[in-house]
């Protein structure tokens, strides 16, 4: 069960995110603003964030830079949502701690790849002895069996 949270305060866009995230067999929980937001991945411990910038309370930079301050979220994978178009925004929003970007409206294609992307990109630091050789993994190997 891979969990993801959307935190985006426009009803209409939480719900399309929620169908187009439920058809593919993720569990969705929401968050309309951002304080909310931070609550929820407290509570709901997701495995991936979509996180609307323009939120009131706390917007998408402030809850990606209070995430990126707690050690236990440090390695979140957070998507920034906007409607941010220009070419300065993308750049500002791949510089703020980000790990990926969607623009909105979201197209079920795109989202699809920045799951995919992420959610392998984790599995991979949590199970490396299951994909790579080598004289690196033969030392995390030993490691481990000797734990
Ligand atoms: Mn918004």
């Amino acid at each position: 069960m891979t969990k993801v949270l959307i935190a985006e305060d426009n009803a209409v866009n939480r719900e399309l995110l929620r169908e187009l995230l439920e058809i593919r067999g993720y569990t969705v929980f929401e968050a309309c603003d951002g304080q909310e937001a931070l609550q929820m991945i407290e509570q709901t411990q997701p495995d991936l964030l979509l996180l609307d910038i323009g939120m009131p309370v706390l917007d998408g930079f402030a809850v990606v830079r209070k995430i990126r301050e707690n050690p236990h979220l440090a390695k979140l994978p957070v998507v920034a949502v906007t409607a941010y178009a220009m070419r300065d925004d993308r750049e500002k929003i791949l510089g703020a701690q980000f790990d990926g970007y969607l623009s909105k409206p979201v197209n079920s294609r795109s989202l699809t790849q920045e799951l995919d992307r992420l959610l392998t990109q984790r599995d991979d630091r949590n199970a490396p002895n299951q994909l790579h050789e080598g004289p690196a993994d033969g030392k995390a190997r030993a490691a481990g069996n000797s734990e």
